[in-house]
């Protein structure tokens, strides 16, 4: 626009050679900094922000799921397998959490480098999800799985950019400070919490880590699987009712990116409240409290004191 305008006034004042004018939304084609930027892709939200800190302006970011979207019911559009195609190196979480992955990936014929930022974690499992034999694939929400993460970003992406290896370093080591930052205020959240009333009923299985860290206990789930698209059973959901009664669970958490109806079924027949929204599969929306990993934590730690004190 600004570029037809220029052309315009120019023409107006008589000037009959006419040189290209640089498009404003473009200003690092004009000095040449696109061609230097490292591409990237990432696959959930939570990823995208960890890139975005530690990568700041070398990196250039194309990221797969948008925040509010489910990661698990995802699927790939064509404009993913064309930056997928070119990227030279690509983060993605792992463990079935992106079960589109493998597959994706392959017939992009990118010769991107694929790191899984879930490598090196210590996984918490249980023994009936035969989807994720490895382990609760929502990680991050142990601020110590989300500074390893951070920490593969930063190795990652230093070794298809060696000139940004310290930058990235740097990066990695003070946003890894934030996050202990935050890991203290949503402690101090949770601690406000009558011990005996630390129980945590959610949407489907996404707060393991969160849980574990904390010092919560998970009662159950409305979607009992790490998939938030697994059907329960009617004997499943009858069995969480008494669950709920029997421990005196205080509340029924549901989350941004799950229709809530069935929680709120369970919670009318179990006779307790429905809190909304945690962020269990990635971070909320532009403008809301979990727009990024930063907030994202406190605000969990925040809506789960708020809804069990
Ligand atoms: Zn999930």
């Amino acid at each position: 626009m600004l570029g037809l305008l220029t052309t315009i006034l120019l023409s107006a004042c008589g000037e009959t050679t006419l040189t290209p004018t640089p498009s404003p939304a473009t200003p690092a084609e004009v000095t040449g900094a696109s061609s230097t930027k490292i591409k990237v892709v990432s696959t959930i939200s939570v990823v995208a922000d960890f890139v975005k800190n530690i990568g700041g302006n070398r990196v250039e970011l194309y990221d797969i799921i948008q925040p509010g979207v489910d990661a698990h019911s995802y699927e790939p559009t064509s404009d993913d397998s064309k930056y997928l195609a070119t990227a030279q190196i690509i983060f993605a979480n792992g463990l079935n959490l992106e079960a589109w992955l493998d597959k994706t990936i392959k017939n992009s014929g990118t010769k991107g480098q694929l790191v899984l930022v879930s490598e090196g974690i210590k996984l918490l499992s249980k023994a009936d999800d035969s989807d994720f034999k490895d382990g609760d694939p929502h990680i991050w929400h142990s601020t110590v799985n989300a500074k390893k993460m951070v920490d593969s970003i930063a190795a990652g992406l230093g070794k298809v950019d060696p000139a940004g290896k310290e930058a990235y370093l740097a990066n990695a080591k003070a946003y890894n400070i934030q996050i202990d930052e935050a890991y203290q205020k949503a402690k101090a959240q949770i601690e406000s919490i009558p011990p005996e009333r630390r129980k945590l009923v959610t949407n489907h299985e996404a707060f393991t880590y969160f849980a574990d860290q904390f010092g919560l206990e998970i009662v159950g789930s409305v979607i009992p699987s790490f998939d938030s698209t697994a059907e329960p059973s009617a004997a499943e959901l009858s069995e969480l009712v008494k669950k709920i009664k029997a421990e005196k669970v205080p509340a029924i958490f549901t989350e941004n990116t799950i229709n809530p109806k069935l929680a709120e079924q369970i919670g009318k027949e179990a006779g307790v409240k429905i809190f909304s929204n945690l962020y269990g599969d990635g971070l909320g929306e532009q403008g809301s409290a979990g727009d990024t990993y930063l907030k994202m934590i406190v605000a969990n730690a925040t809506n789960i004191a708020n809804g069990l004190k």
